[in-house]
């Protein structure tokens, strides 16, 4: 045996799929975060107030009680079939239960769709600016990504359309979308099916935040007009809790039995016990109790997070929208200020959010920041908000004062 400084090192040669992997920017910030005292805009973690720990306690003896061995097995990959027909349920077009695929968390529904539609230097089109979960689940099937335009009505139709050539799909958040909180209006999402449509541009419809609506429900997903051209993927994280992993997609048959496939190599089933608690808990219409007492915890949120702003802010260029559902809202600040440099100054002032630039597929606004209104307190919100905007007028730059 040779002692060991004499042995060659080991070689590991990283795939080029993992030289494409990062870490997410919003971890690495949520790190800071996790600091005593520090007051956190950045996380996009639902309030835990919302999470039905009481629901759930119940329906965990039941499921074990009635079936304790069936619920603690190895299970189908399509998922636990009352859970399947509950969410053909729920959405709002005539969806049958075995195109249900339940998936662990929708991340991992990003991930295979990745997986089953991307190849090496395909296109595939996003919003500017658009979720970065997204953003990395595309990235290890090494896809040429293109931002497509955006206002505050959603996607520039006559961008996408410029840029379809080739694209194996657009990625779209039409409501409340991380991070930038806006919705897309109906004339917007009337033109960006027909334009997909016309073009055969698959639409892969990302939609956890579309339940957690203020005022009124957005106007329906694009895959309830568009069924056979749109991918859609689904979430509990929001309405029930992060923590249960679970997600859905619906797609098309061919497309399906591929995200099966898919799903199959990568963990063969999403936790059948999880599963069963969530069919059991949203018996009798569980979430039409549930959601409201989330949208009305998230809405009073949101007013005292723009109250702060309108106290604070004043009179420095900062620029916000009023989001109309969700967990965030987009800032901008004024023109020579960079929101990354920002965050530091104001972590030094016990207060964080995430810079936007980690949101954009090229070319980042680096103005621009993302602010979540829903896990911080009223009072912290208050505190938070004084702190930030100390920081904005420390650090503005001489000509914009
Ligand atoms: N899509 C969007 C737009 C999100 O914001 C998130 C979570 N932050 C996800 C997908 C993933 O959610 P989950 O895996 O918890 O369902």
């Amino acid at each position: 045996m040779k002692p060991d400084d004499l042995k060659p090192p080991t070689c590991w040669t990283l795939a080029r799929r993992a030289e494409r992997m990062n870490a997410s920017v919003i971890r690495e910030i949520l790190k800071v975060t996790e600091r005593p005292g520090l007051i956190s805009f950045a996380g996009g973690l639902p309030s835990p107030k919302t999470f039905p720990v009481d629901a759930f306690a119940q329906a965990c003896a039941e499921v074990l009680h009635e079936d304790g061995s069936g619920a603690l097995q190895y299970a189908a990959s399509e998922g636990y079939g009352p859970l399947r027909e509950a969410v053909a349920n729920m959405l709002p077009w005539d969806v049958d239960p075995a195109q249900v695929l339940i998936t662990t968390g929708s991340q991992q529904g990003l991930d295979l769709v990745a997986k089953v539609l991307v190849d090496s230097g395909s296109r595939v089109l996003v919003e500017t600016p658009t979720y970065l979960g997204a953003l990395q689940a595309f990235a290890p099937m090494e896809p040429e990504v293109v931002g497509v335009a955006a206002d505050a009505e959603g996607l520039d139709v006559a961008d996408l359309a410029a840029k379809t050539k080739g694209a194996r799909f657009v990625y779209v958040l039409p409501n409340f979308q991380n991070p930038t909180g806006r919705t897309t209006s109906e004339p917007r999402r009337q033109a960006l099916v027909q334009t997909a449509r016309e073009l055969g541009l698959p639409i892969v419809e990302d939609n956890p935040y579309g339940d957690l609506w203020f005022d009124a429900p957005p106007p329906a997903p694009l895959t309830a007009r568009n069924p056979q051209g749109s991918i859609y993927l689904g979430s509990f994280s929001k309405v029930l809790a992060p923590g249960l992993r679970l997600g859905y997609v619906i797609a098309p048959a061919a497309i399906t039995s591929k995200l099966l496939q898919a799903k199959q190599a990568a963990d063969l089933h999403s936790p059948s016990f999880n599963q069963r608690l969530v069919a059991k808990v949203l018996r009798d219409g569980f979430l039409d109790r549930h959601v409201p007492t989330i949208r009305a915890l998230y809405h009073a949120q949101r007013d005292t997070m723009l109250a702060a702003m309108e106290r604070e802010m004043q009179g420095m260029g900062v620029n916000w929208n009023v989001p109309e559902g969700g967990m965030f809202l987009w800032a901008r600040l004024p023109r020579g200020m960079d929101s990354a440099a920002l965050l530091s100054k104001a972590v030094e002032k016990n207060v964080a959010f995430v810079p936007g630039a980690a949101f954009y597929a090229s070319e980042p606004d680096p103005r621009t920041l993302r602010l979540s209104f829903v896990t911080a307190s009223a009072e912290q919100i208050d505190i938070g908000m004084k702190a930030l905007a100390a920081a904005v007028r420390e650090n503005l730059p001489s000509q914009a004062c």
